[in-house]
């Protein structure tokens, strides 16, 4: 059941086993690396369940861009087309080229549309463009069309055909097959606000210019927003990940990433010494301190150390939770453990699991759940279990 992967990438299957010290003792001997990131994959397949259900009678696609944010684009596909998933989202050519290569039959969609890639290489892969302006609609059909998407603003302002030109791509798109008109929210995550209403009834309008096109405008916190605006199709990234769609609730969602660290060294502290570079801290009090393998180049940034009015991102240490003391560094963080009687050299500390998850982890260092997962390192040991 163990091997070792390519990339000196540890794989664990036919388990559904979190992350437990048996898992842990089983993996030791094959690892050199100071942490260990492991993905499950039962939950990931389960949270795509969970929000297929709620997507219906929408359908419901999976988000696996940025590598599937972070975890791994081939193997989080593999598990969601044996959930049934068959259509899937990426961002660039190169993340569409390795989704074909690892099904054959699966609908993509490249959301970055025809701005760098052209007509033929999306052709050649059967990758469907998300047609993000006039000019794209034009070059598609010169190429010959094909099936593709059209996505149109509603309010991001960022990639979409601006609302005033529909009228003009209902013409223009004539000569190919439209198999979806999308839209995309700018602030589902708060169910409270007054844009997911304005965002809602602008695309009711415009879609209804393109009779019998499926419509899509649901991400993840879209799904769960009280309008139910599912429509005919989905397109969930994070939560399948395991991040809180509903921020400020409780998290609906299973975790699926667990990243442990080996605590490489244990030391104390004398009141007044400090800790790391800028002397940031100094203990109040006799400390133990252990310093665990991993820094922000592996993903746990600078700012979850402790600021001003801020406290500092925690770990879990045999059954406690601990703070990190002074700056996060490139390759090594500092945790105080002096509560977590226990720790020593050679364990293993919780920095993401069941206890402390990326939304909490991403709160603590100023930023949001999703740049975490996606900043993950690639220098862990990673192991895939429950696939
Ligand atoms: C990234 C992305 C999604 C997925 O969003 P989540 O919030 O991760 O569910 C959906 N649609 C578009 C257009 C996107 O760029």
């Amino acid at each position: 059941m163990l091997g070792a992967g390519e990339n000196g990438r540890v794989k664990v299957k036919g388990s559904r086993q979190s992350m437990t010290a048996h898992l842990l003792s089983a993996l030791e001997p094959k690892l050199d690396e100071s942490a260990l990131l492991t993905v499950d994959l039962g939950a990931l397949g389960r949270n795509w369940r969970e929000v297929a259900r709620r997507s219906q009678p929408g359908i419901c696609s999976a988000v696996i861009k940025a590598d599937g944010y972070g975890l791994g684009l081939e193997p989080v596909m593999r598990v969601l087309l044996a959930q049934g998933c068959s259509t899937f989202f990426v961002a660039t050519l190169s993340e569409g080229r390795r989704a074909r290569a690892v099904s054959r039959d699966a609908t993509i969609y490249l959301l970055n549309g025809l701005a760098q890639d052209s007509p033929v290489g999306l052709k050649a892969l059967n990758i469907r463009p998300v047609l993000n302006r006039l000019a794209e609609i034009a070059e598609w059909t010169a190429a010959g069309g094909g099936t593709a998407a059209l996505h149109i603003d509603t309010g991001m302002n960022r990639l979409g055909l601006p609302a005033k030109d529909a009228d003009l791509a209902t013409i223009l798109a004539q000569g190919f097959t439209l198999s979806l008109v999308m839209s995309h929210f700018a602030c589902a995550e708060r169910a409270s606000a007054a844009m997911n209403d304005r965002q809602i009834a602008e695309f009711a309008a415009l879609r209804a210019k393109f009779p019998g096109v499926p419509a899509s405008l649901a991400n993840s916190s879209g799904i769960f927003l009280p309008q139910n605006p599912v429509l005919d199709l989905t397109r969930p990234g994070y939560a399948v990940y395991g991040g809180n769609p509903t921020p400020g609730r409780a998290n609906p969602m299973e975790p699926v990433v667990r990243l442990a660290a080996r605590i490489l060294e244990m030391r104390d502290a004398a009141p007044g010494e400090t800790v790391g570079y800028g002397a940031t801290w100094a203990a109040t009090r006799p400390t133990r301190l252990a310093v665990v393998g991993v820094g922000y180049a592996d993903g746990l940034p600078v700012s979850a150390s402790a600021a001003p009015g801020k406290p500092p991102a925690e770990a879990f240490v045999e059954g406690r939770r601990c703070p990190i003391v002074g700056r996060v560094s490139m390759d090594l963080s500092v945790l105080d453990v002096t509560d977590a009687r226990g720790a020593e050299r050679g364990g293993w500390v919780e920095i993401l699991g069941e206890e402390i998850g990326v939304d909490e982890l991403a709160e603590r260092a100023r930023t949001i759940g999703y740049e975490i997962l996606t900043r993950l390192g690639q220098r862990y040991a990673r192991a895939y279990v429950g696939g």
